[in-house]
């Protein structure tokens, strides 16, 4: 393999050896191209003409069956099979016996390779496992990309194909890259072993170390680094006892392959038939074998099961089956345009993590570890929730421009940085980012918001592994306020967790309704011990410089007194205690269940600030999830009611000490942020990417001309549902950017 011949060179060596060592007339090598046919690309006994000219759809002969299959073949007489085809330019109408066998790579099917002979043999089993194993040497070669420099035009191998895969998107943006698989597969070099009674052993030791990884990491109960959940590492370790996977692989082992190459082939042959499964339980069972054959993989050839976060090239995009959260961060930055998973919805860690950190991402993409190879060039589509592998040139020349584009806007957006945020009439419009992890603070300086209106706690306990302390909690409130410095204010909102807000360490309570069900402050105030210790390390956190708390879905005033009594006793206990207190401190609320909207005057009274939580408010508004497409675009926040809604708000707080903003993703929104300034908020809470185009909007408007036309349109009883379009045509006539 390894001498300095040419390609095609060196295939026709390999079939003569793979003929001479199986005493057969014939072998040939078949290779799957995009089109789905399989073409000749090496053969020793067939006529040589036919090489590269000879070519097989996947639904013909018995070389498309084995490919079709995924399965071996071995016939005494292939003649009378009834998928003999027989193509006059090989001259194959001699041979009698026959045996092919898939060339296989992560269960996918690369190509095929035969052997014939003159005679009607019979071949045994162990020449079937030998030309399997001689079919791994060639998969390797035809998914390495080695053979490229032996395609036709217009011929393209099917493993190196371009691919266009959906997903759904978990973070905006596009990125162009290569391919880094964040969990390495372990290419197994040595397949063929000098004593398989060793490599018997060697299985066995590496399936025993597997099988205490897996209990201690279950005992840990803990979350590990690839985000698995106790469920999956338990269905993993049943794998990890099933006798009939053993028995197969120690079989293999005992043809004379080493236990790694054991492992792969056995690997490769479950996945070949799960792929070829349509029950969705069964498909899932593979990620789990995966999983447990990576192991043991690594386990094998000595390697721990870890992330390759050094060496990154300059573009890389991760691909991964699933990620967890912190393994995200290890990554260097600076090196990452993009992440692909195979699991992870937009609402898991990781895709929030991808968010602050600006990366492009796309989830539930089908497969794709075993689509892919290390190096391939690899497009994300964050916007439409897509990803293009080894893309043709003029796909990839159409995303560099977009990207291009996009970040010709960013630039733009960045020299709005420093103009002040004022309407054309002179109305300030305060403009504030969300936040939820160190990581996003950067984002304060790059976009010269003004301050962290909303910062979500919940997000640390997310992502951590097991719930923080109070000592963990306190240390990331000062780590923040360190780093933002002591003249920009925040408001950290208390946990926010249910709903949808999962913390994989806690044990779930099944509930008919979660948005509807115990979370947030409810959970706050029944368990108050959690609460407090929050509380705790806030006001500690807080020495010496301001702190705002704010409560989230608080549904009566009630609620919001309980709350505040408890920051009221932990001041007092911190007091009592000689601690050095905040210089002020200020309790909010979140307005995002409309129960509070008819005690407005009374919860004004009450709380230093209000703050929209537009997202919940219109969920409970229109009684329409958040998380359900189907539903969740189907109530325009423009709409009159949500408006009137927005606008009871902010008249409201008019006339009180109370000071309103919105901080839902209302806010983001150029043409929604118009509308709430028309109304009378002039501070609004917004995730960083928003804060670019919601100002560039600002500055070309007048809040005046806006106040108008929304008073004018909210009057109107036989106004349009949405004022969408009427906002959109006032923009436009004025030149807003929106
Ligand atoms: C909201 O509900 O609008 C909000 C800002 O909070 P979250 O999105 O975290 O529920
Ligand atoms: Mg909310």
């Amino acid at each position: 393999m390894a001498e300095p011949i040419s390609t095609q060179d060196r295939l026709d060596r390999i079939v003569v050896l793979i003929a001479a060592n199986m005493v057969a007339e014939v072998c040939s090598v078949y290779v799957l191209r995009a089109d789905q046919t399989l073409e000749l690309y090496a053969t020793e006994g067939l006529k040589r003409e036919a090489v590269h000219h000879t070519t097989m759809r996947a639904d013909e002969g018995l070389v498309g069956l084995i490919a079709r299959e995924a399965q071996p073949l071995a016939l005494s007489d292939a003649q009378t099979h009834p998928s003999f085809s027989y193509k006059p330019e090989t001259g194959e109408e001699i041979y009698h016996g026959f045996l092919g066998v898939p060339v296989l790579r992560a269960g996918n099917t690369l190509g095929v390779l035969v052997v014939q002979n003159r005679t009607m043999r019979t071949y045994t089993e162990e020449e079937v496992e030998a030309l399997q194993t001689t079919a791994m040497v060639l998969a390797e070669m035809v998914a390495s990309g080695e053979l490229q420099a032996l395609v036709q035009p217009g011929a393209d191998i099917a493993v190196r194909r371009p691919l266009y895969l959906q997903g759904v998107s978990l973070a905006d943006g596009v990125g162009l890259g290569h391919v880094v698989l964040h969990e390495p597969r372990v290419v197994v070099k040595n397949l063929i072993a000098e004593s398989p009674e060793a490599e018997v052993a060697r299985l066995e030791t590496a399936i025993k170390a597997v099988r205490v990884s897996i209990d201690k990491l279950i005992e840990r109960g803990d979350v590990g680094d690839g985000g698995e959940h106790r469920e999956v590492l338990e269905t993993v370790r049943m794998f990890a006892h099933d006798q009939g996977w053993l028995r197969r692989m120690r079989e293999v082992v005992l043809t004379g392959l080493t236990a790694e190459a054991a492992v792969e082939r056995v690997q490769s042959d479950t996945r070949a038939r799960l792929l070829r499964q349509t029950d969705p339980y069964l498909r899932e069972r593979l990620h789990d074998l995966d999983d447990l054959a990576n192991r043991l993989l690594h386990q094998l050839v000595g390697r721990d099961f870890v992330a390759a976060a050094e060496a990154l090239p300059d573009n890389a995009i991760l691909v991964a089956r699933s990620m967890g959260p912190a393994a995200l961060l290890d990554y260097q930055r600076a090196n990452l345009r993009g992440v692909v998973l195979e699991e992870g919805g937009p609402t898991s860690h990781v895709a929030i993590v991808a968010r602050a950190l600006g990366l492009p991402a796309v989830g539930e993409v089908e497969n794709v570890t075993s689509l892919v190879e290390p190096g391939d060039a690899i497009i994300v589509d964050g916007v439409a929730g897509e990803i293009q592998v080894r893309p043709r040139p003029d796909i990839e020349a159409a995303y560099a421009e977009k990207a291009r584009l996009r970040a010709k806007r960013q630039e733009q957006y960045r020299a709005l940085r420093d103009v002040p945020s004022v309407t054309k009439d002179g109305a300030a419009i305060e403009l504030q980012l969300n936040a939820g992890l160190l990581v996003d603070l950067p984002h304060l300086e790059e976009t010269g918001a003004a301050g962290i209106g909303l910062f979500r706690t919940e997000i640390q306990f997310m992502v951590a592994e097991r719930m923080p302390s109070t000592a963990e909690q306190q240390k990331l409130y000062q780590a923040v306020l360190e780093q933002i410095g002591p003249a920009t204010p925040v408001v950290f909102r208390t946990l926010d967790i249910g709903g949808d807000k999962i913390l994989p360490y806690m044990s779930q309570i099944e509930e008919e309704n979660p948005a509807l069900g115990w979370r947030a402050i409810r959970i706050g105030l029944d368990r108050p011990g959690l609460l407090r210790s929050q509380i705790r390390a806030l006001l500690k956190a807080s020495a010496g410089r301001p702190c705002a708390i704010m409560f989230p879905m608080v549904a009566t005033v009630d609620e919001f007194v309980r709350g505040r009594a408890i920051v009221d006793r932990e001041t007092a206990h911190l007091t009592r205690h000689g601690h050095p207190l905040p210089t002020r401190i200020e309790v909010g609320v979140m307005i995002e269940v409309p129960s509070l909207l008819f005690q407005l005057d009374e919860i004004c009274r009450r709380a230093d600030f209000v703050s929209v939580g537009s997202n919940d408010l219109l969920q409970f508004l229109f009684a329409a999830d958040r998380e359900n497409r189907q539903v969740a675009s189907r109530y325009d926040a423009l709409s009159v009611n949500a408006l009137r809604a927005f606008r009871t708000i902010v008249e409201a707080a008019k006339g009180t000490a109370c000071r309103v903003s919105v901080c839902g993703e209302v806010a983001s929104r150029p043409l929604e942020a118009l509308a709430l300034v028309g109304l009378g908020y002039r501070t609004l809470s917004m995730s960083p990417a928003a804060v670019g185009p919601v100002k560039a909007a600002l500055i070309a408007a007048e809040a005046g001309a806006l106040a108008e036309v929304l008073a004018r349109e909210l009057a109107r009883a036989d106004g349009d549902a949405s004022l969408r379009a009427t906002l959109s045509a006032f923009a436009e006539a004025r030149h807003i950017p929106v």
